[in-house]
């Protein structure tokens, strides 16, 4: 078939197509939350859907362009809320209904909306059969994702049609995905960006989103149940995620005989993750793919083969999409060159205008390219050694933990905002070069006089920090202490409250 467009601004020609030749294939599976019964939505009904969403939201909003959140989990309504803001030309802001609800205030507050769409809300609306989806323009906003920000704000990142088409026609020409017959895995929530690679490769062929829920992924029984069901080609998760699926001995292709790709982004893929796939599913390919949310999911690709897993060191995160330059700049801000270590700088169409309503952010990270091309300072360092891009870790505060991206000063700054707190330290602690979990070192107003005070004086505090940061961000440890310890240039030792809190956490100064 000639899909004559390009997967984003030509969004919606591609879906009517699809909603034409097979309207009762599944666009969208998932577990219903709350349920143990699956729920379906066939791409006619995603289209009759998403029309409503555009109707609703004419009749309620101006022509402004104004962005629109979207709050659920992953209810098939999500994505007729995600399209029909798209097709009324507002941005959509994704955000999972387990953030706590005053970081759901901060997100309104910064994108200046005061809309927002529930799957309760999507599922009331009545059919609006002369509801016209319009595609998008290249330069408009598509969506706005939110990620932890040093300030202890989360910070909006501006993704347009543009940004999206260079991202998915790259992943079109790079993988021979079989229009009508692709299943993709979602695990990562909608408002983390790597859940843009599945939603979007799955409508642009016309394929299925296979959900797997929060409740699923907390129930390894209920998991294998829905991965037993799904009959996926397409993985995409995090390299964690595929890590404890891998733990169960059946994880193979005797139990997933239809999977061909294994697509991952977000973190450090292992040696021993991507062996162990390549040996369970021997005619399955491995990626992995490398970029931050401000250029579009990933910008970087590369084949895991059994060549590149023989010298058995760190993998590589591969070579730029085309028609994106990535270079790397040294510490004094020159271009390095040969095999020297530098911070990865992106620089092409995929790249985000910006963070939204924050020029002072932007300006800081973001910057034009003598021949007018946006760039992005990653923030990450990065070498390159046979043609190929090795990610050698971060050059700030900002970690990963099971591929969610945190800004340590993000939880500092929400603790140092409760009045019990005078100062605090978060670290993470790590193994094999994996953040295993977060620890807090906090200097409480008053120190609890008994063992007992202390534990409850820290339940305290975690409550209280629960109620302004998701659940992923809440350190697993928190230590009160009267002084925090200090390098000999006056700050917090970050190095040794991390081994501290590996072994246990005894304070050195109690
Ligand atoms: P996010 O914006 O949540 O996608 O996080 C982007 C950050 O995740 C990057 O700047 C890297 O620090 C890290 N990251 C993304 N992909 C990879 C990868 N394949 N290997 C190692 N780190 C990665």
């Amino acid at each position: 078939m000639n899909l004559g467009s390009s997967p984003a601004t030509g969004l919606f020609v591609r879906l009517r197509a699809w909603a034409e030749q097979f309207p009762d294939r599944p666009a969208h599976v998932a577990a219903s939350v709350g349920t143990t019964a699956t729920v379906r939505l066939t791409y006619r009904e995603l289209l009759a859907r998403a029309g409503a969403v555009a109707g609703y939201l004419r009749r309620q909003l101006p022509d402004d362009g104004s962005p629109v959140i979207v709050l659920g989990h992953k209810e098939p309504e999500m994505l007729a809320g995600f399209l029909g803001a798209v097709g009324s030309g507002h941005p959509y802001i994704p955000l999972d209904d387990s953030l706590p609800a005053q970081r759901v205030a901060s997100v309104a507050a910064a994108a200046n909306t005061a809309l927002t769409l529930t799957p309760e809300l999507i599922a009331s609306l009545p059919p609006d059969p002369d509801a016209e989806l319009t595609s998008p323009r290249p330069a408009a906003p598509f969506y706005i994702i939110f990620t932890s920000g040093s300030t202890g704000e989360p910070k909006g990142v501006v993704i347009t049609a543009e940004c999206l088409d260079a991202f998915l026609d790259w992943m079109l020409g790079e993988h021979a995905f079989v229009a009508g017959a692709e299943t993709f895995l979602n695990q990562a929530p909608f408002s983390f960006d790597l859940s843009v690679m599945d939603l979007y490769l799955s409508i642009a062929t016309g394929g299925t989103l296979y959900s797997v829920t929060r409740r699923e992924i907390g129930d390894f029984k209920q998991l294998f149940r829905a991965l037993d069901e799904a009959r996926l080609t397409a993985w995409v998760s995090t390299p964690s995620f595929a890590q404890l699926c891998l733990a169960e001995r059946s994880f193979g292709a005797g139990r997933l005989p239809e999977m061909r790709r294994f697509l991952f982004c977000g973190e450090t893929l292992l040696p021993d993750t991507a062996k162990r796939l390549l040996d369970r599913f021997p005619d399955g390919e491995v990626w992995n793919t490398y970029g931050p949310t401000e250029a579009t999911v990933a910008t970087t690709s590369v084949r895991i083969t059994p060549a590149l897993l023989a010298p058995g060191g760190p993998l590589p995160i591969g070579r730029p999409r085309p028609g994106t330059r990535m270079y790397l700049r040294d510490d004094y801000g020159s271009v390095s060159s040969g095999g020297e270590r530098g911070e990865m700088i992106i620089a092409g169409p995929n790249v985000s205008p910006g963070y939204l309503g924050r020029p002072d952010l932007t300006d800081a990270v973001f910057f034009e390219e003598d021949d007018g091309c946006r760039a992005y300072r990653t923030g990450d360092w990065g070498r390159w050694r046979d043609g190929l891009l090795y990610f050698e870790g971060r050059q700030d505060g900002q970690i990963k933990l099971h591929g969610y991206r945190i800004e340590l000063a993000d939880i500092e700054e929400n603790l140092l905002a409760l009045d019990a707190v005078r100062d605090c330290a978060v670290v993470p602690v790590t193994r094999h070069g994996a953040v295993q979990f977060l620890a807090a070192f906090v200097v409480p107003v008053q120190i609890p006089g008994t063992d007992a005070a202390h534990t409850e004086a820290a339940d305290q505090l975690r409550a209280e920090l629960a109620a302004r940061l998701p659940v992923y961000m809440l350190p697993r440890k928190i230590y009160l202490q009267s002084l925090l310890p200090m390098t000999a240039n006056g700050k917090a030792d970050r190095r040794l409250l991390s081994e501290l809190a590996a072994n246990g956490g005894a304070a050195p100064h109690p």
